[in-house]
């Protein structure tokens, strides 16, 4: 392992708005950018913005951000210390932590060991048990067929929920409502996970409603481990979030310091050393709440954390991969004020979410006191139609929740995105429901109301 005052050159595994992000954070550490991309990316904006560019292959991911030999061989030959993976492609691919460890370049993130045990959701559900954190009623790991789904679930009951182990991104889900429909689903989820991350098994928990994400941002450095509050992440839509805020509008403080700690706990059980996120499920009604998953990389909605902490997440993430240490402590964390983001995606709401990549001939970013704008979109900049549609997100800061919504509204109007359709407006609806308003929200608040409402 290099020694960290070695550091000069990270080379950064990703696209877009966070590539953005990571190359603004080792501006500021002092530290050279290499920004691999694919020949659809030749005129993106990190690669505009990085002091040294290699082309990595085509636009297909596979033969390019997913291309392990490629990404280590540029590392190599660029000279790059580090690689930093930002989330989705090979951020939670344990095998590609491994090469770099075995070529002496550092991973910005968990040791493959992490990623194996956590980013298995399964094994992560084992270990969450072990550590004495409460789980939603389910298997006991992997279910081999349909037969063993239906035994568990005549026994906690319909409905419930398949879910691949390998699942991500709200993909490799099924509800299944009843015995009738299990076969079935089991094999679509199967193919599924099996087509969308090369590992067909599944496990099943039971189906909860009118439930809402909470999830708890840590750090761990392998001498301490510390949380920097919650993110509400309960406006989703199939399974992917749309709005995120923090703190939680439904959290008491004993709550807080509950899920807080249980975070901890489990963070201390697998000795786990980066930014990672526990995401678990709040019932309201009964004050439970159930270890879902974690997220063993940063996340796309940290800046709301960061907004209301005022802690730089990535650069923590970077300092403790090269053995820095996490430069706070818990004491020193307060949470001040209240942020939302909103996702800003290439999609036409009204089209059943259909991605609209183009031209985006003009593009003006809002202002002005507590707005923060993490996007990769300039003015002529062309959306390829390859990728995530993500285009960015807004980040408002209230000295309260009114505050920040009052001020989300107006970040909304101010910027502009011509040329393509996008999520703005359909958000700008969303934020403004009395539901979202008054905090009574569930994670299917969209589908269940809010959508059919919208497209009248
Ligand atoms: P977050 O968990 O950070 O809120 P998402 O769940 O929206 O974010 O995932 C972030 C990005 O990573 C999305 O582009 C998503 O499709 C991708 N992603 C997440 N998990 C996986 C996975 N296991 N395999 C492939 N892509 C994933
Ligand atoms: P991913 O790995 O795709 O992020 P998660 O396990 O984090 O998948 O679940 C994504 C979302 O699916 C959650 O935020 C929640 O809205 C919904 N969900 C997950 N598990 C359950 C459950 N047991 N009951 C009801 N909804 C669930
Ligand atoms: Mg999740």
């Amino acid at each position: 392992m290099k020694k960290p005052q070695a550091i000069k050159k990270i080379l950064i595994a990703n696209r877009g708005e966070i590539a953005v992000r990571i190359i603004r954070a080792c501006q500021e550490l002092g530290i050279k950018t290499l920004q691999v991309y694919s020949e659809a990316d030749r005129h993106s904006l990190p690669v505009l913005m990085a002091d040294e560019i290699v082309c990595i292959g085509p636009a297909r991911s596979r033969d390019s951000y997913l291309d392990i030999k490629k990404i280590i061989s540029a590392a190599l030959v660029y000279k790059a210390d580090a690689i930093h993976p930002g989330y989705g492609f090979l951020s939670e691919n344990a095998e590609f932590a491994e090469c770099c460890e075995k070529e002496s370049i550092i991973f910005i993130g968990p040791s493959p060991q992490s990623i194996r045990m956590m980013g298995d959701k399964a094994t992560a559900i084992r270990l969450a048990k072990e550590a004495g954190i409460p789980t939603t009623p389910g298997s006991d790991g992997i279910v081999g067929d349909y037969q063993a789904a239906a035994s568990i679930a005549e026994k906690i009951g319909y409905p419930i929920l398949l879910k691949a182990t390998a699942g991500g991104g709200g993909r490799g889900m099924r509800i299944v409502q009843d015995k009738g429909q299990l076969e079935a689903a089991f094999m679509e989820a199967s193919q599924e996970a099996k087509s969308a991350f090369g590992n067909s098994s599944l496990y099943l928990e039971k189906y909860l409603s009118n439930i809402r994400h909470i999830e708890v941002q840590v750090l761990g450095d392998g001498n301490k481990v510390l949380h920097l509050g919650e993110r509400d992440c309960s406006l989703q839509r199939r399974n992917q979030k749309l709005v995120e805020e923090s703190p939680s509008p439904v959290l008491s403080e004993k709550m807080r310091v509950k899920i807080g700690n249980a975070a901890l706990k489990l963070c201390r059980h697998v000795n786990y050393r980066s930014a990672g996120t526990i995401e678990c499920i709040l019932d309201p009604a009964t004050n439970e709440f159930y270890f879902m998953e974690m997220n063993t990389r940063i996340q796309v909605e940290h800046p709301v954390t960061e907004m209301v902490t005022g802690v730089d997440l990535v650069k923590e993430q970077i300092r403790i991969a090269l053995g820095q240490g996490i430069s706070i402590t818990q004491d020193q964390i307060q949470m001040r004020g209240h942020a939302i983001e909103c996702r800003i995606n290439a999609e036409s709401a009204e089209n059943d979410f259909r991605p609209n990549p183009g031209r985006v001939n003009e593009y003006f970013a809002p202002g002005g006191f507590g707005v923060r704008m993490d996007t990769h979109l300039y003015s002529g900049y062309v959306v390829p139609p390859y990728y995530d549609s993500l285009l960015g997100k807004i980040i408002c800061w209230g000295s309260n929740r009114d505050e920040a919504i009052e001020r989300m509204n107006r970040a909304l109007l101010e910027v502009k995105i011509d040329g393509i359709e996008t999520t703005r407006l359909f958000q700008r609806n969303l934020i403004n429901t009395p539901e979202f308003r008054t905090g009574k929200v569930h994670t299917r608040f969209v589908q269940d109301s809010f959508l059919s409402n919208y497209l009248k």
